[in-house]
């Protein structure tokens, strides 16, 4: 039994003090008669007070001794004075609780992981600094006396409690356990799952991955507290709403490896090869490029607790966000499955040990980056060495996810900057790779992934697939060794490198290449014939969103017949300072080269609601989907605005351009835009262009008729709509599958946007998540649409809908949806296109 470590005699209430230096003393008088210090070590409390600041914030201070003096603890010990008066600590900063730490290692964790979440619980706190009960302040800051069983121990649950099979194929990995904390931080109630022997807090990402939860295993969920029974239900809610897309997720890898593995290239004759594990498929000969990870010397320079305190809760507030950004960003380019990776890695952010144990490092007298940098390899280490590939995985994704603070915490730390590629035709070969690398390579220049470790169910696994980017990982550290530059064939499909390849090796898998682009192309040939009712009356012109000039040609491959809806947001995102005119314009002029004469609508600089951008330092809202967000802050800030429209006017006489406008709610918004967008063409003597407006807000649906008289066209945005119509945060995981876009009060919206655009002769689009659903395309098709624009892979399926019916039966089909009485219903009309 270990003794714990705040007892009452530890304890001083109501004390009066004049100064810091009596408080100080104080405490470690209480330390030294319990016996847990040497008198000496008192000195050592009033000298690290000259070094260091020990004042926490929030009105405590955790005075500690210098780490040289720690053979002057007898044992772990922690002394509270009470002041409820307060005592000045340093100008303007006033302490009423002095918690002084004389610690042996790390047994006061947990009392810094209680500190961590008391701080931010001020009437908790307040009420601390007068209480006359030294039990309160122990149950509030000693866990050791509340612990629940050390799990060494036949590990044991709380009062109340249920057992849950994993259905998981993969077993509980991070995406879901995220939504699992997610839920389970909802309420008060302590909530612990447990796998045998394996217990952990249910709020806590890292020690739920470590229970190694697999398929088939029996878990136990339980709950102490007032709301202990609804925090199970709604636990047990998320773990069963997560099992088909579990299930499904699995399927659709399962399937993409057997077709994989079906038929592989055969080299001809004896050549060198290098085997590991097939992550994504597909056959390329390229360059190799390897990086050399370097280990990260991170240097230790304390700073005073208060001011390291702040630069990590601020760098952890600024990745967190940065993260959001770029899986909204994610999602939005690639899909949801790749934009909740980064979601998952933000959880990390908040996990209690991995911040208790850098609060931990820091009052142990490190620097904050140092500590950082310390804790996430402690822990990513531990994962790792747990055997098991899902949580090695993880570890990769802890390290990527310190890295970014890391950059924050040192911005001048020569941090490795992931994998950026040099040349064309590179072969990325790295010991592992990061989610947040791999998800912005650029395709162009990378044609295939070789890692020495990894998994193929890591998330760079996912992203590779996602990307069409052939990948084997788990090739071993020889991998590494390869030349630079070195000329190789890697085979996805199989998994295989090879090396020396003679000149009859690369015809033959340049023969096979071809014959795979043939099939391809004959799968294509179809997507590119236009979408035209099976009864010749109507042609929907089939468009992609797409952000980048070097993805247009595989959206046009793809079948697109111009790009619909350009996002600017992403010229912004994952830098430091926002793009100038120059850089914009190169970049939409990028865009119209590319599509050679195709259609492109570029939307103007959506940000807000999810999409953040720290470096504009826009101050925070309480319902960013409902501030200022899209054109609401184009208009406050000129500086963005004017710049941009600048560089569109000049990239308009490069090719058929239109401009559209974001988050539009009125007609004295389009009226404003309009007067900037003239005077900002007739500056330049640039030519007239489409203006447009998204359809995102139910004001602008309904003034559809008022509004049309003063744009050109309208492009309905059905995530938002949705969101906003249905009165649900488009990326609330609880509600995900009652935010449908199908429902008909959205479909009555799009139906009143298409009259009232009709009453002036302008045309309507979609560039929603519902105009790539095969069933969404025949309503809006029937509804009278005249463009859709989707995610390039979406194309070939809605194409085929379209040409799958008349469109008398697609406007009849759109007139019952009409009148359906949810979403439900509607998706069960699928029948009628078939
Ligand atoms: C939409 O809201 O449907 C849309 C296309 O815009 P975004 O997803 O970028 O908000
Ligand atoms: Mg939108």
């Amino acid at each position: 039994m270990t003794t714990q470590i705040i007892r009452n005699e530890l304890i001083q209430l109501g004390a009066t003090v004049s100064e810091k230096t009596i408080a100080i003393k104080a405490a470690g008088e209480l330390l030294a008669k319990a016996g847990r210090i040497a008198p000496a070590y008192i000195d050592s409390l009033l000298r690290r007070e000259t070094v260091a600041n020990t004042f926490l914030g929030h009105g405590v201070a955790i005075p500690h001794g210098m780490i040289e003096d720690r053979h002057l603890i007898n044992e772990t010990g922690i002394a509270i004075l009470q002041v409820p008066e307060g005592v000045e600590w340093n100008p303007g900063q006033r302490v009423h609780l002095v918690i002084a730490i004389a610690a042996q290692s790390d047994e006061h964790i947990a009392l810094l992981r209680r500190l961590t979440r008391l701080l931010q619980d001020e009437a908790r706190l307040a009420e601390l600094f007068t209480t006359a009960d030294p039990y309160a302040l122990i149950s509030a800051l000693d866990d050791s006396a509340v612990a629940p069983a050390a799990p060494q121990t036949a590990a044991s649950d709380l009062s109340l409690s249920l057992s849950w099979q994993m259905n998981y194929p993969n077993g509980l990995h991070a995406r879901p356990a995220r939504l699992w904390t997610e839920q389970a931080r909802r309420f008060a109630a302590t909530l612990q799952i447990r796998n045998g022997n394996e217990v952990a807090d249910a709020k806590n990402l890292i020690g739920l991955l470590q229970i190694g939860a697999e398929f088939g295993h029996e878990l136990h969920f339980s709950a102490d507290g007032p709301d202990a029974a609804a925090a199970l239900d709604a636990l047990l809610a998320v773990a069963n709403q997560l099992t088909a897309q579990e299930v499904a997720d699995a399927e659709a890898a399962r399937k993409a490896a057997a077709n994989a593995k079906r038929q592989h290239w055969q080299a001809p004759g004896k050549i060198l090869a290098l085997r590991g594990i097939s992550a994504s498929p597909g056959l390329v000969i390229g360059q190799a490029r390897v990086m050399k990870s370097q280990a990260i010397q991170v240097p230790d320079i304390p700073a005073t607790l208060g001011y390291d305190g702040d630069l990590l809760e601020n760098a952890l507030q600024a990745t967190r966000e940065q993260l959001q950004t770029l899986a909204a960003d994610t999602t939005r380019r690639l899909g949801k499955t790749e934009g909740s990776i980064f979601l998952a890695q933000a959880e990390l952010l908040s996990d209690t040990d991995l911040i208790t144990l850098t609060c931990q490092l820091m009052v142990e007298g490190h620097g904050v980056a140092w500590a950082w940098h310390e804790a996430v390899q402690r822990l990513a280490d531990r994962l790792a060495a747990l055997g098991n590939p899902l949580l090695a995985a993880r570890a990769t994704d802890l390290r990527d996810v310190g890295r970014r603070v890391l950059a924050r915490l040192a911005p001048d730390l020569q941090l490795q900057d992931g994998a950026k590629t040099q040349g064309h035709n590179e072969i990325l070969i790295a010991n592992d790779l990061a989610p947040s690398d791999t998800a912005t390579l650029n395709p162009q220049q990378t044609l295939a992934l070789v890692t020495a470790q990894g998994g193929p169910t890591s998330h760079t696994a996912i992203l590779a697939r996602t990307l069409d980017l052939p990948a084997v990982v788990a090739a071993g550290a020889a991998v590494l060794d390869i030349q630079d530059g070195a000329t190789l064939i890697v085979d996805g499909d199989s998994g295989t490198i090879y090396l020396n390849a003679s000149d009859d090796d690369l015809a033959s898998a340049q023969q096979w290449q071809q014959a795979q682009r043939d099939k391809q192309q004959q799968a294509a040939s179809a997507a590119q014939q236009p979408a035209v009712t099976a009864d010749g009356e109507r042609q929907i012109e089939v468009a992609a969103n797409v952000n980048r000039p070097e993805q247009v040609a595989a959206a046009l491959q793809a079948g697109a017949e111009g790009v619909g809806l350009m996002r600017t947001e992403f010229l912004f995102l994952e830098r430091d300072d926002a793009p100038d005119e120059e850089e914009q314009y190169q970049t939409y002029r990028g865009m119209l080269t590319a599509l050679d004469g195709k259609p492109l609508v570029i939307r103007t600089l959506d940000i807000g609601g999810d999409k953040q951008v720290p470096y504009l330092n826009l101050p925070h809202e309480e319902n960013p989907f409902l501030g200022v967000r899209g054109v609401r802050l184009l208009l406050r800030r000129p500086d963005l605005l004017l710049p941009q429209l600048r560089a569109l006017y000049r990239a308009a006489s490069h090719g058929p351009l239109s401009i559209m406008f974001p988050m539009v709610s009125t007609l004295a918004e389009v009226k404003a835009l309009r007067a900037q967008c003239e005077q900002v063409r007739v500056a330049l003597n640039a030519p007239v262009v489409p203006l447009g407006i998204m359809v995102e807000v139910p004001a602008a649906a309904t003034m559809a008729d008022r509004l049309a008289e003063h744009v050109d066209f309208f492009s309905v945005g059905t995530n938002d709509l949705t969101q906003y119509v249905l009165a649900i945060d488009r990326q609330h995981p609880e509600l995900a599958a009652e935010a449908d876009s199908l429902h008909p009060a959205v479909l009555r919206l799009i139906a009143q946007t298409v009259a009232g655009a009709d009453a002036h002769g302008r045309w309507v689009g979609v560039c929603g998540g519902m105009a790539g659903d095969p069933l969404g395309a025949a309503i809006l098709t029937g509804l009278g649409v005249a463009e859709l624009s989707m995610s390039p892979r979406d194309i070939p399926g809605a194409k085929a809908s379209i040409r799958a019916a008349n469109l008398a039966e697609l406007q009849q089909l759109a007139q019952r949806a009409l009148n359906c009485d949810s979403a439900a219903e509607v998706r069960a009309l699928t029948g009628a296109t078939a």
